[in-house]
């Protein structure tokens, strides 16, 4: 649940009764913020006229007719594109309520297809329209039915972009450290080689995979280190069998040599990309690949293995992920604005913006990110943008997040597809 001031929370309960009831009936409606963040840029005075489940004008107050409107009076907020979560995982709660191997080898996949209809509730409540979601974590294709059930207005939730099971190199993945005599059920998907592969990328297709997501290294190395899984020709199958159906893949790397084969196979994104090096962040700038740092997931394992943050000094891997994330940052490279989510609690999405400003961005960057950017890189060009013509997806704060990042969990009002939304 977002945290709204208790004034907003009393204005907003009688401006659901009151003025948005029956939204989709009227014909318009004009939303008068302080000011409206395009996606882009701010504009102090603008007004948003919503038609339907769209924007039909967005321009100073002057210039855009109200006749005909129910008009809304947003003082003391900012009108912001419904946000974009980069990388989420619906299907998983926080690792220190349930540790990750418990989640996936003891949870019923009823209980946590029950908590996903919850997390999906809470990230919309917190301004966070759409979400893609990386992966099920060995509850196999129920991303699927849970985007559905939000699509046909079962359970609120984001728009979701889903990626099914994910791809992991035999052997690589998780959970471990059991005997070898026993099978353990896996987080993701395991295929090798030209034929199970592609025949697998087409099964998550099939079924309804938005994204085809692959594990590029991981924690299998001789020390227990991160090391790469597939070879760069299996990269290059992967994406290839995706592309040709038109979807991207995209990688979770965190190891130089890893992201340096999801990056020359063509993953458009890379998820976290902890030990990213010049180099490969100089790579990612000339083939546009984008970065999804996902700065609060490392925080968050950080404090869940005893780091008291903020009384004990930063450890080695933070220290390190401010250096690499800087590196990023100068090299040029595109930020996706993705936190990782599940590992910490849903609807508290908000907590990666603060990291990218507190990391090296300035919160207009990172809420661009966090809109039009992501919006561009997920090839989702009816969102991320207040402009006439787009889904009405929208959310209004208190104060200004483009000077304070923090404002932006102070939702007021929700809109997705021109229909406003309670917390
Ligand atoms: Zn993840």
């Amino acid at each position: 649940m977002p945290k709204l001031l208790p004034r907003a929370r009393s204005f907003l309960a009688f401006f659901l009764i009151g003025t948005f009831a029956s939204l989709k009936a009227q014909p318009l409606t004009l939303l008068r913020p302080d000011r409206v963040f395009d996606g882009e840029t701010n504009h102090e005075g603008w007004v948003v006229l919503v038609k339907g489940d769209r924007i039909k004008a967005a321009g100073p107050a002057s210039s855009i007719s109200a006749t005909g409107a129910k008009v809304v009076d947003l003082k003391g907020t900012t009108l912001l594109p419904g946000l974009i979560e980069g990388h989420s995982h619906l299907l998983l709660h926080p690792y220190n309520e349930t540790p990750w191997d418990d989640q996936v080898l003891r949870e019923p996949r009823s209980y946590r297809v029950a908590q996903a209809t919850v997390h999906a509730r809470k990230t919309l409540m917190a301004g966070f329209t759409t979400v893609r979601d990386l992966g099920t974590e060995g509850a196999d294709y129920d991303d699927v039915g849970l985007k559905q059930a939000i699509n046909q207005g079962v359970i609120p939730g984001p728009r979701m972009v889903i990626a099914t099971r994910a791809l992991i190199a035999t052997g690589s993945y998780a959970p471990k450290g059991f005997s070898p005599d026993i099978d353990v059920p896996q987080g993701a998907e395991e295929a090798d080689g030209h034929d199970r592969l592609i025949q697998a990328v087409r099964r998550q297709i099939g079924k309804g995979a938005d994204v085809i997501k692959v594990y590029a290294d991981y924690r299998w190395g001789l020390m227990g280190d991160a090391k790469p899984t597939f070879t760069i020709e299996e990269l290059k199958l992967i994406v290839e069998t995706a592309r040709s159906s038109g979807r991207p893949a995209v990688a979770h790397s965190s190891t130089a040599e890893g992201m340096r084969r999801a990056i020359l196979a063509g993953c458009e994104t890379i998820e976290h990309g902890d030990a990213g090096t010049p180099e490969i962040f100089a790579l990612m700038r000339e083939k546009g690949t984008a970065l999804c740092p996902t700065l609060a997931a490392g925080d968050a394992v950080s404090q869940y293995r005893g780091w008291k943050k903020g009384t004990q000094p930063e450890p080695e891997r933070i220290r390190q992920k401010r250096i690499t994330f800087k590196q990023a940052l100068d090299a040029g490279v595109k930020i996706c604005f993705g936190g990782d989510v599940g590992v910490f609690p849903h609807g508290d999405n908000a907590r990666e913006l603060e990291m990218l400003v507190d990391y090296g961005m300035k919160p207009l960057d990172a809420l661009r990110s966090a809109t039009s950017v992501n919006a561009d890189v997920f090839h989702l060009a009816d969102r991320g943008r207040i402009r006439p013509g787009l889904l009405a997806d929208l959310v209004a704060v208190e104060g200004d997040p483009t000077k304070r990042i923090s404002d932006t969990r102070n939702v007021r009002l929700v809109v997705k597809g021109g229909a406003a939304l309670a917390p």
